[in-house]
């Protein structure tokens, strides 16, 4: 097991990607923090991986909001004791061509991918500081690298989130805490389940994989930068998308 008794937060852990992050954490051992707005989903996930045997627990949280995130880190210190590892992977889009996107929605993706992660990472690392180890993995995107029509305001909080781990894996690493991201590619999560059949086929001519990811392909990700193997990597932003990147 590559996380025993590790304690990690994921945030966004209700669906998608961060619900197969916590499933693969809790597998390797992991005592899991489930952290999500969606308190209805995230308690149902989070009961039925207890009922496996995973020390797991669902906190609700509005990543958007300090005092909710404090809340957090909090409640799961009582919980569970320490905090070892932070999943920044709760992420939403309000996509708009740029002469149609408003204000508010530019704002509320601000607010959520790019202000939610500062206030993660603001609030885990004086417990990891105190303990002197400690693993913050950001969630970036490919739209973050090289931007994506009708996603300003999310490409914009993606390549942000690149910016701050590389600042943070700067200012952090010799506190002994690792900060890395990863950028997935196009995944199938609900978060692309309205895509048109057509754009989903348009999207696969451009992964030489040939296919879209799986969540459990970014859990995987999120797996290696937050065990032991990746000790000596700080300040990268692995690409996991089929290639898409080269
Ligand atoms: P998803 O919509 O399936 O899940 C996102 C989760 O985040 C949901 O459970 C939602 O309730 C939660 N969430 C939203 N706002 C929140 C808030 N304010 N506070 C706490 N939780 C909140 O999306 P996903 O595809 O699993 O995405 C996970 C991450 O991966 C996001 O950061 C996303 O931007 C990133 N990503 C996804 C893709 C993709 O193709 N799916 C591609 C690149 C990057």
């Amino acid at each position: 097991m590559r996380l025993k008794d590790k304690v990690a937060i994921i945030t966004g852990a209700a669906n998608g990607i961060g619900l197969a992050a916590a499933k693969t954490f809790a597998r390797e051992g992991a005592k899991v923090a489930m952290a999500d707005f969606d308190e209805e989903t995230g308690t149902k996930r989070s009961a039925e991986l207890s009922a496996e045997g995973y020390d797991v627990a669902f906190f609700q949280v509005n990543v958007a909001d300090r005092t909710s995130v404090d809340s957090l880190v909090q409640n799961v210190l009582v919980h569970f004791g320490k905090i070892d590892i932070l999943i920044n992977n709760a992420g939403i889009t309000r996509d708009g061509m740029l002469h149609k996107l408003s204000a508010e929605d530019f704002q509320k993706v601000v607010d959520v991918n790019l202000t939610g992660v500062f206030h993660c990472a603001q609030a885990v690392v004086p417990a990891m500081v105190q303990q002197g180890s400690g693993r913050i993995i950001n969630t970036s995107s490919v739209s973050g690298i090289y931007g994506n029509v009708g996603q300003t305001n999310y490409a914009a909080t993606k390549a942000g989130v690149v910016g701050m781990t590389k600042t943070w894996a700067k200012e952090l690493g010799r506190k002994g805490i690792n900060v890395n991201a990863v950028a997935p590619g196009f995944i199938e999560t609900g978060m692309t389940a309205a895509v048109p059949a057509k754009v989903i086929e348009q999207m696969k001519m451009l992964v030489p994989l040939g296919r879209l990811g799986l969540p459990e392909d970014i859990a995987d990700a999120y797996l290696f930068l937050a065990s032991d193997e990746s000790k000596y990597i700080n300040g990268t932003t692995l690409h996991v998308d089929g290639g898409i990147m080269m």
